[in-house]
């Protein structure tokens, strides 16, 4: 299944098409995309345990300058990841219950969830090749 990033929508998605680019059964969004998707207290639920794939969520705030300096390599890592991991971004300063509940005591912090669950966490700013080789470590 993956989880449509922009109406949350759940879409069963058959294994050999995960390469086809697959889009949304209701509004079209390209279902896997190759840049992080945004998510508040309100998607992240559904989108982290409904998705097949497991989910990587940047935890940042817009003071936060190692955040900014790492938004390029994020966006380079999803794309680079795109079909086999899903990034996500959480805005700290916007979003206080998700954050809050994975206790995030710095930014950015990035945590992998696989069917909701955290199953690991690194903090502070890496470029794209290092989160990549992060990522690959825990699955
Ligand atoms: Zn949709």
């Amino acid at each position: 299944h993956a989880v449509c990033p922009k109406c949350q929508t759940v879409n069963a998605v058959l294994p050999e098409r995960i390469r086809q680019h697959p889009v949304c059964a209701k509004c079209a969004t390209l279902l896997l995309p190759d840049h992080p998707v945004d998510l508040t207290d309100q998607t992240f639920e559904r989108f982290t345990t409904r998705s097949a794939l497991p989910v990587l969520v940047d935890f940042w705030a817009p003071w936060c300058g190692p955040c900014k300096m790492m938004t390029p390599a994020f966006a380079l890592a999803a794309s680079a990841l795109q079909g086999q991991v899903v990034l996500a971004k959480m805005d700290t300063e916007a979003q206080r219950a998700i954050p809050s509940r994975f206790s995030i005591q710095s930014v950015p912090s990035l945590v992998l969830f696989r069917q909701g669950k955290e199953i690991a966490r690194t903090a502070g700013a890496m470029p794209a090749a290092q989160i990549q080789a992060w990522v690959r470590q825990q699955l």
